[in-house]
This record gives structure tokens, sequence and C-alpha cells, in this order.
């Protein structure tokens, strides 16, 4: 007799507008199931979200015309999300550069386009601290920032997982969890595993 093999998680991924491909397949390589989301239907069933990176003011556009904004909304009060860059920003309590709708999720205050025109994209090798090691493995974390927001506040209730250059860029409060560079652009699955560990 074989063991039953524990069912794998399903995980949404905000499929609406940006990377949304690439969290699925990272979401794969996870051990999770992934599930695109483009309407409020499609969050029934789910045990976790990830809004994936793009740019956050037409995602925010394309969840009003859906009519999935309170949906949404009632989603992440109850279960993980992991929002990457744009979805980090969605997330956010404050945005800032300029000012725009979020869901208020994680206490944070986040600037759009924070690293200006000159450095529009990089790939940096960052050190995440011992909750990180701890948690999702030892070792460097190549981080692929793409026009990112920095995270210029963060409330008592964040853990800051990761900086780079002295900022915040890997927070989690609760079940949520916040990168603003792009964990599924690279090979390396321990930032997706840790988001399931959430569920
Ligand atoms: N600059 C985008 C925004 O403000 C985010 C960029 C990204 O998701 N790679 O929404």
């Amino acid at each position: 007799m074989s063991a039953m093999p524990s069912p794998r998680k399903k995980v949404g991924v905000l499929a609406l507008q940006g990377d949304f491909e690439a969290h699925a397949k990272a979401l794969e390589r996870a051990g999770a199931e992934p599930v695109l989301v483009n309407r409020a239907g499609d969050l029934e069933g789910i045990d976790a979200l990830v809004i994936p990176g793009g740019e956050s003011t037409t995602m925010l556009k394309l969840i009003g015309e859906t009519g999935m904004k309170e949906p949404l909304a009632d989603f992440t009060a109850k279960k993980p999300v992991f929002g990457t860059c744009a979805g980090a920003i969605l997330l956010a309590k404050e945005v800032t550069n300029p000012e725009q709708f979020s869901f208020g999720a994680v206490d944070l205050s986040i600037e759009r386009n924070a690293y200006g025109r000159q450095v529009d994209s990089r790939v940096a090798t960052i050190e995440p601290g011992e909750e990180f090691a701890k948690r999702a493995g030892e070792g460097g974390v190549e981080a692929v920032f793409i026009r990112a927001p920095i995270i210029r506040r963060t409330g008592p209730g964040v853990r800051v997982l990761a900086e780079y250059a002295g900022d915040p860029v890997l927070v989690e409060q609760g079940k949520h969890l916040i990168a603003t560079f792009h964990p599924e652009l690279t090979s390396d699955p321990r930032i997706h595993r840790l988001f399931l560990t959430k569920i």
C-alpha cells in the first residue's frame, strides 16, 4: 500500500496584466498548483494568491473593470497574498509618487519607480538575514529589480527579511509576503517556497 500523496496547494496568480506566467511556472517549481485568476469567481477554492509585477496603475484599472476590487479586498483579509513589485505596490498601506489606491494589507509606505530613470533595472545579489536562512535556506538571493519601488516605511507588525542598499526589499506581515524585486524571474525556488509555508 502506498501513502496518499499530499494534495498540492492551489495558489492563484492574478492574471490581468504583467508577468503572471513566470509566477505560475515558479509556483510549479516550488511544488504548488498555479491557478490563473482573472475574474472574481476564480478566487474561490484557492489557498493563496500572488499579485505579480507589471504596471500597478494598469492592474488597478483592470481590477476595477472586472469587478474584482471588493473580492480581492476580502481575499487579502482572509488568506495569504504575495505581492511582487507592482503587486507589492497594490498591497501596501500607502503609495507615493504618485498617491494611488491600494489594498492596505501590509503596513508599509512604498514609493513607485523610486530608483530613478538611469537605473531602471538591475540585478543584484542580496544577503537575506538569519530569519530567512532559517526558514528558506542559506545563501544569497539573486534579485531582479525592474522599475522597482522602494519601501520607505514599515509598521511595527512588519518583519524585514532582506534589504538591498539599506532599504527593505523582502518583508512579511503575518500571512502576507512582499518583494520589491522579481523572484519569479530566477530559478531559485526559495522565496515561493517560503510563501507556500504561510498557507
Ligand atoms: N513601476 C511599476 C509600477 O509602478 C512596477 C514595476 C514592476 O512591477 N516591475 O507599478
